[in-house]
């Protein structure tokens, strides 16, 4: 466990961010009372691979925890996948393919965290990551005790999971089940292409900026309040996909915040309908 002083536009996929000088990086699951986090409810974020998070200009003036646990385990006779928190999502999916376990193809293109996956609830093509998960461990800072926890105490739904305040995940029991190795490798060529065919790439982003409603899917609400190509000082609603908010080098995490509202004024004004982010901005906006 170290403590750091880091620019928040290095640790996240937007690169937006100033500084935040208490940056703990935790890197093992024997985290313990060694350690005084202090921390206020409010001030601690715990970051995965920051592929959904937005850091304003400012910076951020809590506690940063960034766990460093990164393991691909199988374990029970091969039906179950133990994972660390850290652990890039895409590599489990490579890991899938190479140890012939079935539907974790969707994975492949989803640059978070397992710790991202399990508190954003992250899914695609039909599939959540919540449908997987067996047990938790967690390190809950405010008892300081290490706890694994199952499914249930998460409460997961649509991109949500509940019961996290002042909790650390520091890895991850997945039920898996055996599959056959060309039809995995042919999933995540599929999903690979669907990707590249559908998302913006190369460019800074964080994947859709908004939940789908119930009414549909968010970019078809976008894209139809004639929003496509809009942009605030170098941030874009995408071309090729409405909900993916796409970031030239250089700008600032407040244009993203701007058009983000924008975006939720126009489409609540053209169609009745509440947006609701599934980034995560944090920090201080205006
Ligand atoms: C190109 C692109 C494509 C994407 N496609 C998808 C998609 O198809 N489906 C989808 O669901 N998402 C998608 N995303 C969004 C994002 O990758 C997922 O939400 C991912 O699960 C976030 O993981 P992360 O590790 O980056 O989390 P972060 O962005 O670092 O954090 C997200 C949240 O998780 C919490 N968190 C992270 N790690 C821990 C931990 N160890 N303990 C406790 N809390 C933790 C953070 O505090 C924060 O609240 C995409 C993003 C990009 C850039």
């Amino acid at each position: 466990m170290k403590k750091n002083s880091i620019k928040l536009s290095e640790v996240t996929t937007y690169k937006f961010g100033g500084y935040c000088d208490n940056f703990f990086d935790v890197d093992d699951e024997s985290i313990n009372s060694e350690v005084n986090f202090n921390i206020k409810d409010q001030e601690l974020l715990v970051l995965g691979n920051g592929s959904n998070l937005v850091f304003s200009d400012e910076g951020y003036k809590g506690t940063i925890v960034k766990p460093n646990i990164n393991f691909i385990k199988l374990k029970d006779s091969n039906s179950i996948l133990s994972l660390g928190a850290s652990t890039y999502l895409p590599d489990i999916a490579r890991f899938s393919k190479n140890n012939s376990i079935a539907s974790l193809e969707w994975l492949i293109g989803i640059p978070g965290s397992v710790g991202g996956a399990v508190s954003m609830n992250a899914g695609a093509y039909g599939y959540e990551f919540a449908d997987h998960i067996k047990s938790v461990k967690i390190y809950d800072i405010k008892s300081n005790k290490i706890e694994i926890k199952d499914k249930d105490y998460f409460e997961f739904s649509y991109r949500t999971a509940k019961n996290l305040d002042n909790k650390i995940i520091l890895s991850v029991d997945l039920h898996v089940e055996k599959g056959n190795s060309q039809e995995i490798q042919k999933k995540i060529s599929e999903n690979l292409k669907r990707r590249k065919d559908t998302q913006p790439a190369g460019v800074y982003n964080a994947g859709s900026v908004f939940k789908n409603p119930k009414e549909g899917s968010a970019g078809f609400f976008i894209e139809n309040a004639g929003l496509k190509g809009f942009s605030i000082e170098g941030v874009e609603v995408s071309q090729k996909h409405a909900n993916f908010f796409v970031a030239r080098k250089g700008s600032k995490a407040q244009s993203l915040f701007e058009l983000t509202n924008y975006v939720k004024n126009e489409v609540f004004n053209k169609f009745d309908i509440t947006l609701e982010e599934e980034i995560i901005f944090v920090g201080n906006f205006s």
